[in-house]
Order: structure tokens, then sequence, then C-alpha cells
């Protein structure tokens, strides 16, 4: 049986789904169940310096058989989203795909919503059974690097690059990449193969801030109100109000940013409105922060000192601003792709990624992709033959 299939069925089979409402790291006890596996795994694809940390974060290192002292890195995550379930995951493979809607149970995968599976007939696709996700996202990622080691064991005289992978916890969730030391992880660049399309290089994602906002109130007696009550949820709205609709996640696309409300709760004597922010430029994410503080600073103004608290805290950055200085990770995987015949797809995400995360901490990690669509509900499948193809790309990577 094909390699990268056999991996990927075994994998998604374990449950790993991370978990919003734990504090601990990993946030699930089961994300060590897989992370185990490929420790054995590794072993016996004849990887050196074996890690698996205390917080789930697994490390391991193939030499380079070459004298090469580059070395580069392949990162892939283990978690699948907590809000739709990964448990009991009943993958199922169609050969040779006809290019008709696909039944699963309760839906239906047809072309209608998902055109892209017109363009995939013929292929090998995998789905779901129609009641969990397939966790595409990210096993497809860690399959892909397993079976890469796997060639390079089969195939002891292609010479390559030293080459060290990681498999992390979390990512879902966010905050499983916090411990990852990337000194001890020792690549000089990074790729997490955690995107869709199979020829992707995503490296212009957005800079992200969250804004807690709290509005103070006065409660009084409803009767006895009159000239005194301060009602905070009407200030809430108030402050809102103040923000501009055309930016929000509705109204944007592409490169513009957003101001999104993500929760509100209050009453008469307080109320918090939870936001987030982003933007691609650094400087319209300032200043859309800054529409938010001068929002507060008016409110303050109006009512009591005090009235409107704000806290904004950075989550990650755009990791553009600072590969754009070294592009070295971007002109090689460049090179992997069209070597192999095909364009290279550089779209903005608008979102994330852990390799965000670990430009910022100095290791530069653009996101490939993993030949999976749909993610993060039923209707995930992922395309073998595609699979395959980012397969061969990061062999080409670490090749010497
Ligand atoms: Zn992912």
């Amino acid at each position: 049986m094909n390699d990268l299939l056999n991996r990927f069925l075994k994998y998604v089979k374990i449950n790993t789904m991370s978990s919003e409402e734990s504090n601990t790291t990993p946030s699930t006890r089961e994300q060590f169940d897989l992370a185990n596996l490929l420790k054995d795994e590794l072993f016996e694809l004849g990887l050196t310096d074996i890690k698996l940390t205390d917080k789930c974060i697994l490390t391991a290192k193939l030499k380079a058989n070459t004298n090469s002292n580059l070395n580069i890195g392949f990162i892939a995550h283990l978690d699948t989203i907590p809000g739709f379930s990964g448990k009991n995951v009943n993958p199922q493979v169609i050969n040779n795909y006809d290019g008709k809607d696909i039944p699963l149970k309760g839906i239906t995968l047809g072309a209608k919503d998902f055109p892209s599976l017109k363009k995939l007939k013929g292929k090998t696709l995998i789905t779901t059974d129609g009641t969990t996700v397939l966790g595409a996202d990210d096993k497809a990622g860690v399959a892909i690097i397993m079976s890469m080691l796997n060639y390079f064991k089969e195939n002891p005289s292609v010479k390559h690059h030293n080459i060290c992978v990681a498999f992390t916890p979390d990512e879902e969730i966010g905050g499983g990449i916090s411990s990852f030391d990337i000194n001890d992880f020792g690549a000089d660049y990074a790729y997490t193969i955690d995107g869709q399309t199979f020829n992707e290089i995503a490296y212009n994602n957005f800079n992200a801030s969250s804004a807690k906002v709290t509005i103070k109130g006065l409660d009084i007696h409803p009767g006895d109100a009159k000239g005194h009550m301060l009602n905070a949820s009407l200030i809430a709205m108030e402050f809102h109000n103040m923000l501009p609709v055309y930016a929000s996640p509705m109204c944007t696309s592409g490169t513009e940013g957003f101001i999104h409300l993500c929760d509100i709760n209050g009453d008469v004597s307080a109320c918090h409105l939870n936001y987030i922010i982003r933007e691609h430029d650094y400087k319209k994410l300032k200043a859309l922060e800054k529409i938010m503080l001068d929002a507060a600073k008016y409110i303050n103004n109006k009512y009591p000192k005090g009235t409107c608290t704000i806290d904004i805290k950075l989550s990650y950055l755009n990791m553009y601003d600072i590969i754009k200085k070294d592009k070295r990770s971007i002109n090689r995987a460049t090179k992997a792709i069209k070597d192999l015949g095909y364009d290279v797809i550089t779209s903005p995400i608008r979102g994330g990624t852990d390799g965000a995360k670990l430009t910022q901490m100095g290791l530069n990690t653009p996101n490939l992709g993993t030949g999976g669509y749909n993610c993060h509900g039923p209707y995930e499948f992922a395309c073998l033959e595609e699979m395959e193809i980012v397969k061969n790309i990061i062999i080409n990577i670490a090749k010497n």
C-alpha cells in the first residue's frame, strides 16, 4: 500500500481533539497518543535527537548524508479542532473519483457547494463518513513529513541537507507553540505543512491584536434613576457604534483589515466587550487600535472618568515584515515547486499560523499546502495525488 496513504489513514483514526476549556498544555492528553506513535516511527526511520517534551512537542533530526551544514525544518500540528468531533474518524477512500456527488452519512459532498471537486475527477479522495472532521488539518501535514523521511530512508543515494522535524500540540486553540525551543530545534528556517492548496507558499498573514473593553455603569433603582443612572450596556452600544461599520469581517476581504466584536455581555452596572483586530499592514493595525482608543477617550470625556477601560494586547505579527529581509525559505520553496512544473500561489492569508509566532521568535517559517480541503467540518477531504505532490515538494526542499 502507498506509504503516504497508509500513514495518513493510521493518524486520522487517532483522536487528538484539542480543548478550549482546558488550561493545561497540551490541552488534551490524547495528543500524546499520536505523539508517542510518531516518536516510535521516527526511531524506526533512523532519526536522532528524538525528544518529546511534557508539553507534547516532538522533535527529531535526520542528519545530512553530505557535508551540508544547512538545517531545514518541517513542522505539522497534532491536534484537530475542538468545535467538531474528531473522535472515531472513519475515513472513506474513493479511488478514481467519478466527479459526481459523494453521499456520506446525512450529508452530501457535492460539486455544487464545493466546485473544487470538479477538477479532481480521476483522483484518489479521502473523505469523512459524514459524522466527524477528517483531520487532514493537519494529519495530512504529519503524514507528508513522515513519508518524506521514509523516502530518504528508502533512497539513501539521494543527497539531502540536515532535516529537523517537529510535531506540535494545540495549534487550533493557539498557544501550543509558545514553549517551542527554536535553538534546540536547530533549523536555519522551517516550513509548517498546514495550508490547503498544494502549490501555495503562505507568508503574508495578519498582524493581530485583541481588545478587552470594560464599561462601568451606575446601577440605581429605575424609579429613582433620573439624572443619575449610568447604564453600562447602553454606553457599550454607544462605544461600539463609534467604530467604523465598513471595517468589519463581513465587509472586508483580501488585505483589508477589520475590528471584530467576538462577544459582549453585560447589565446596567458593567458591560464587557471582547474584540479582535486584524490588519496585514502594521501601521493600519495601529490606526484601527487608535480608533478604539479614541472612542474610549470620548466615553471617558462624556461620562465620569474611568467609565471605559480598554486593554489592547498584541497577539502575533505578519511574518512577511520579517521574512522579506531573509527570503531564503521562500526562494527555496519556490524553486522546489517550480522544478516540479507547478506555478506558485502566494495569496495573503486572512488569519495566522504557528509559523507567524515562530517567525516572531526568530525562526522564519512560511506555510506550505497539504492537499486538504474544507477543513474544520464534516465536508473535509484530502486528495492523495496532491498530498504526494507536497511530499515531492518538501523532498525537493530538503535535497542537496
Ligand atoms: Zn491546521
